[in-house]
């Protein structure tokens, strides 16, 4: 098996077995985006509690390099930092934009192949867009809060 194979195997199986797929039942903030190219639509919840993602969950119906992206991404932020989880998110767009030649930590080198084909970088970058955008939408609650719990 060379490594192309390799990244192959790490996409098919974020397909067959899509990490954190679903609804947070009360997220802190919520983001849906559409790739009107593809005809990828994905929502990320996100649950931040203490300036760290405490959960996340995409939905919606996308392409495969869609559906890997959003769920390599959710499986690699819980727990997480919120500043660890834009880095990544940033890292990431900017890898496969080709801005940066290094990726974020983690398998992110498998959609690697993705960065030859211009079309399809919304698809691999839709629910890190997503993402940064819940984040924003966190923060700018911060600045009215709105703490009952
Ligand atoms: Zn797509």
């Amino acid at each position: 098996m060379d490594l192309d194979e390799l990244y192959r195997e790490v996409i098919l199986d974020h397909n067959q077995n899509p990490r954190r797929r679903g609804r947070l039942a009360d997220p802190s903030a919520s983001q849906g985006l559409f790739n009107p190219t593809c005809g990828d639509r994905i929502t990320v919840d996100l649950q931040v509690r203490d300036e760290k993602v405490t959960d996340a969950a995409f939905d919606g119906h996308g392409c495969s390099i869609s559906t890997a992206s959003a769920s390599m991404l959710m499986d690699s932020i819980v727990g997480r930092p919120v500043a660890e989880a834009r880095q990544t998110a940033r890292g990431f767009i900017d890898f496969i934009t080709g801005k940066s030649e290094e990726p974020p930590p983690g398998d992110w080198n498998s959609l690697a192949g993705v960065r030859r084909f211009a079309s399809r970088v919304k698809c691999a970058t839709l629910a890190h867009n997503a993402l940064l955008q819940a984040l924003s939408e966190v923060e700018a609650g911060r600045t009215h809060p709105n703490d009952a719990s």
